[in-house]
């Protein structure tokens, strides 16, 4: 069996230099320096399943996932959490209305998301705990935070009290005046602060609850992540990951809980918020008329396309979509399919011709080792993906001016494992599924059987049997391999 050409991967010149990400906490850019050696302990907030996914979450799993990527690529070993909040008020109401359970509401749009993930190619996660599989986790820390002093129980609710909490606003910069006097805080005569949220909330008729040392209710949901985090992760842990609209109250609140229950100061290293996405430059909303489900938007374009939208601009910047945005990143895979394509086909040229060595191959190995440092400064400067974008394409037009004269066979064979490594951490795979070269065994005998296939169809056109013929045109289609008929005689190719 030979080596796989995916194999060749991690053959990359690591240079030494430290990650530097921008911290929400301190608002600067600082060294990476995970809390244990190797090891990164990340939670990234994840959906409410109360409806479908709009292309807005979409931009924040892919931002992450692209983190997490870069990180693993960096050598990291990364424990990756991302959870489901399923049991909430627009839950219970979107429930109610349909006169469904919660339960089955969160199935279904839980499916939805594990549909979605795997189209944007997200690698699947440590774990993706839910809420509700936490109670009592969530009760034993209500307990916790009552028991410090820092939470009070009105009618069967528990307050966080705000007031006894000195560092509260230490993540959203927010004074509490400011806080105070804030039309985004509801009133509620129980509370003694208006700033105060709730941890657990008292039972109402028609919503799911669960048995609780204050009577029967359901948690807040600021300390089911508080929760989450913790018990996968243990306090404090690496990287909090959010959109940029989750850091008041979600992330503030959050940091109080799990400094009051744990007694630990700074309960997160780094809050990282990815930016919004707008529509045409106008923010995303359902009276607007623009609101865009990532289910429309995967099912009217190429899904390497909509991932490498995702990922054309700085997570941190907002990110405008619209038709023509799509449109180029469609055209900018196909020019990596392109030259992925070339690449292949010149190996699998070579490797029937054997092979010397020309200027073109030094050319092109120059540029791989362009394409690794330059990727990885880009991506080390908090994960600069259109700057790393920016050299995978300088070494796509290296590839399409040097790889014709090339004749060295390891240095293509360490452009495509090299390309294929870069856009991989990026989330992107040119290689296509089932195009992953499993060895020259393998594909020669795929080969046989096509033009086996074709043969058989050759002789059904000959015979007229155009149903026969088209079946096995059709068929073969399905599996991605496109047959055309030309003055030769059959050729096919594989769909990417
Ligand atoms: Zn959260």
């Amino acid at each position: 069996m030979q080596t796989p050409f995916y194999a060749l991967t991690g053959v990359s010149v690591r240079v030494v230099r430290m990650i530097r990400v921008y911290n929400t906490l301190t608002r600067s850019k600082e060294d990476f320096v995970p809390l244990e050696e190797g090891h990164v302990r990340m939670y990234v907030c994840g959906p409410t399943v109360y409806d479908y996914p709009h292309i807005g979450n979409a931009r924040s799993f892919v931002v992450f996932d692209t983190i997490r990527r870069y990180l693993e690529y960096r050598g990291y070993r990364v424990t990756y959490i991302t959870n489901f909040t399923d049991v909430d008020d627009k839950m219970i109401n979107r429930a109610n209305e349909e006169g469904i359970t919660v339960q089955e509401l969160a199935a279904r749009f839980i499916a939805e998301y594990y549909r979605i993930a795997e189209e944007l190619n997200i690698k699947p996660a440590t774990v993706n705990p839910r809420a509700t599989e936490h109670i009592d986790d969530i009760i034993d820390m209500v307990e916790r935070i009552i028991k410090n002093g820092r939470a009070y129980v009105v009618d069967g609710d528990v307050y966080f009290d705000v007031s006894e909490h000195p560092n509260y606003g230490v993540l959203s910069k927010i004074s509490p005046d400011e806080l105070s006097a804030g039309a985004r805080v509801e009133v509620d005569e129980k509370k003694t602060d208006p700033r105060d949220f709730a941890l657990w909330k008292a039972e109402k008729p028609g919503e799911p609850s669960w048995e609780s040392p204050w009577g029967r209710g359901r948690p807040g949901w600021h300390a089911e992540c508080s929760v989450m985090g913790a018990y996968y992760l243990g306090l404090p842990f690496d990287i909090h990951g959010g959109g940029q609209d989750l850091i008041f109250p979600h992330h503030e609140n959050e940091i109080a809980q799990s400094s009051a229950a744990y007694d630990i100061e700074t309960p997160v290293k780094y809050w990282l918020h990815n930016g919004f996405l707008t529509i045409e430059s106008d923010k995303m909303s359902k009276s607007l008329g623009n609101f865009r489900t990532a289910r429309e938007v995967l099912d009217n374009f190429d899904h390497q396309a909509v991932r490498l939208f995702l990922v054309s601009g700085h997570y941190r910047q907002p990110l405008d979509y619209n038709t023509q945005a799509l449109q180029q990143a469609t055209q900018s895979v196909e020019r990596l399919r392109n030259a992925v394509d070339t690449l292949r086909g010149k190996i699998a040229i070579l490797e029937k011709r054997g092979s010397g060595r020309t200027e073109a191959d030094d050319r092109l190995a120059e540029a791989i080792d362009k394409l690794v440092e330059g990727f990885q400064r880009e991506m080390d400067d908090d994960f600069n993906t259109p700057g790393a974008l920016a050299e995978i394409f300088s070494f796509v037009r290296a590839v399409n001016t040097y790889t014709k004269d090339a004749q060295k066979t390891a240095v293509l064979r360490r452009a495509y494992a090299t390309l294929a490594e870069v856009l991989g951490v990026l989330g992107l795979d040119m290689t296509g599924s089932g195009r992953q070269p499993g060895g020259e065994e393998s594909s020669q005998q795929i080969e046989g059987l096509i033009t086996l296939l074709l043969e058989v169809r050759e002789e059904a056109r000959a015979r007229k049997d155009w149903a026969t013929a088209d079946r096995i045109r059709h068929r073969l289609k399905e599996m991605g391999i496109v047959v055309s008929d030309t003055k030769d005689g059959p050729t096919w190719k594989l769909e990417l």
